[in-house]
């Protein structure tokens, strides 16, 4: 029920009318409607229509929210959705198919396939940084699986928000996907009814909420989380292309507000240095002398992450270990790209995840001491990278290096890999979406055992005997020779 605040004039979303809402999905998910092929394809032909004519609105409110560069907005948000909805309209034909499975001898005769089916009604609760691509991309995926959806955008990207809400209210099937914009009492209404699954994006306090509110109705969730990234700089590398590459996935990716971006970068004491000298010379040529006037880099979000960041630099044992960058415009929320070298351990920065311009550099005296690093480090990051010429090293760092991804030689590229899963794993989420994986990640896959009425094997009935237990367990272990010599038994007896 939507009540009239009166005070406000504006209609309050309660937990009667989150009700409401998820009623009405179930009532249109029950008719059938989002399970045909028909209904998925036109949704996300809607989107790909939506995507293409309201760019320019998009990358306004980007901009709004947070003065996102046009590149950014039009690759990293509308692009990457567009590819997500293409590949769902080629693959999905061939992801919906039921998947043959073999069966066994206990059964003969008989075939089995596994199903794929909607799970239903899904909640999508996205996170502020890529307000399109982190609203939009799990909404392809459970289109593409036929479930109706509730997606609640972040109220901190206030105007995505909004504009995501009047497009898909505009493009798609209002009876089957909704969005409810909302805060902290919205979200808290909408986790409060009985979802089929929940894809929450953002980080993991709220994530334990999420993940509570699920418990209470057995909801399975997706939790798609962050952490410290860490980057591993060997000192046999190409050092132009490895600094512009982590420039691009730190700064170059919403001025390091991404889950991906590189988070800290471990190095040797002795190249150091030559790292930092480089970080200066491309940073310079890639945002100019001051880069506070760049239109390349975004802002950050708001007065509290601002406030967050700052906190993070004026540590005092910190402050002082800024080598490049530091300025900052509290009245434009702009912070420059920062680097630090050699920040205590136990400082606040390397103890909680950065979420943007900062990025400490720790040194260690051999490189291969960094995996000790991240290991002590506790958690399991997001992503991982790695830039090296050695094969060891990148062998050892595939072994011992748990993270929801890794790169060697790169930054956050992995993400537009559609064949590859994208999650966390333990402290940086559960659960993976993209590409099929989005799919899958909304459905159930359904175990189906099809079988005649020949071949009834007298052996499983009554009345139990000696002799039929011996062949019954040479036939279920698969042993022929088991079950040669329990039907010798057998008809020795
Ligand atoms: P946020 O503040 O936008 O919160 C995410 C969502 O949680 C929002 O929709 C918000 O309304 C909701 N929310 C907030 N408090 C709530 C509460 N008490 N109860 C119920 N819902 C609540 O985003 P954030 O958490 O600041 O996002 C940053 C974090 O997200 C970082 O840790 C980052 O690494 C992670 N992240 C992960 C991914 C990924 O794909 N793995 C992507 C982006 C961000």
């Amino acid at each position: 029920m939507l009540m009239e605040n009166k005070a406000e004039n504006k209609a309050v979303f309660d937990a009667e009318s989150a009700k409401e809402v998820v009623k009405e999905l179930r009532d249109s998910f029950v008719t059938g409607k989002t399970k045909s092929h028909r209904w998925r394809v036109t949704q996300l032909k809607a989107m790909l229509k939506m995507l293409d004519e309201n760019e320019p609105q998009i990358v306004a409110a980007l901009r709004d929210d947070l003065s996102k560069p046009e590149f950014e907005s039009s690759l990293y948000e509308i692009q990457m959705l567009k590819n997500s909805c293409r590949l769902a309209l080629k693959e999905m034909n061939h992801w919906m198919m039921p998947e043959k499975a073999k069966t066994s001898l206990t059964t003969f005769p008989s075939s089995a396939e596994i199903v794929s089916e909607p799970l239903g009604v899904v909640l999508v609760i996205s996170a502020w940084n890529y307000p399109f691509l982190l609203s939009l991309d799990p909404v392809v995926g459970a289109i593409s699986a036929g479930n109706a959806i509730v997606l609640k955008p972040s109220e901190m990207a206030p105007a995505s928000s909004s504009l995501i809400a009047k497009l898909v209210a505009d493009y798609l099937d209002s009876s089957c996907i909704k969005v409810v914009e909302g805060a902290v009492p919205e979200t808290s209404a909408l986790l409060e009814q009985k979802w089929d699954k929940i894809l929450y994006t953002g980080n993991g306090r709220v994530a334990r909420i999420v993940m509570a509110a699920a418990a209470k109705h057995l909801t399975p969730v997706v939790l798609e989380l962050g952490g410290k990234s860490p980057v591993i700089v060997d000192s046999n590398i190409n050092l132009k292309v490895a600094t512009r590459r982590i420039i691009a996935g730190k700064w170059g990716c919403n001025n390091g507000q991404a889950c991906i971006s590189p988070d800290y970068i471990i190095t040797t004491k002795d190249y150091a240095t030559k790292l930092v000298d480089s970080f200066k010379c491309e940073l310079e040529r890639f945002y100019g002398k001051d880069p506070l006037e760049s239109k390349d880099l975004s802002r950050i979000v708001n007065s509290n992450h601002f406030d967050r960041l700052s906190k993070l630099m004026d540590e005092e044992k910190v402050s002082s270990k800024i080598v490049h960058g530091g300025q900052r415009n509290e009245k434009n929320l702009q912070i420059a790209p920062t680097i630090f070298l050699d920040v205590p351990v136990n400082s606040l920065i390397m103890k909680e995840e950065i979420f943007g311009p900062l990025l400490p550099i720790i040194t260690v005296d051999k490189v291969e001491q960094s995996f000790d690093l991240i290991h002590s480090s506790g958690g399991k990051p997001l992503a991982a990278y790695l830039f090296t010429n050695n094969k060891k090293l990148k062998r050892k760092f595939v072994e011992t290096v748990s993270a929801g991804g890794l790169v060697v030689n790169d930054t956050a590229v992995h993400l537009a890999i559609h064949s590859l899963p994208f999650g966390g794993v333990g402290e940086s989420g559960m659960g993976s979406y993209h590409g099929k994986f989005s799919f899958d990640a909304f459905s159930h896959k359904k175990a189906v055992l099809y079988r005649g009425f020949a071949g009834d094997a007298f052996l499983r009935y009554p009345p139990y005997t000696p002799g039929k237990l011996t062949l019954l367990q040479a036939l279920l272990s698969g042993s022929i020779v088991g079950i040669i010599r329990a039907l010798l038994g057998w008809f020795w007896a």
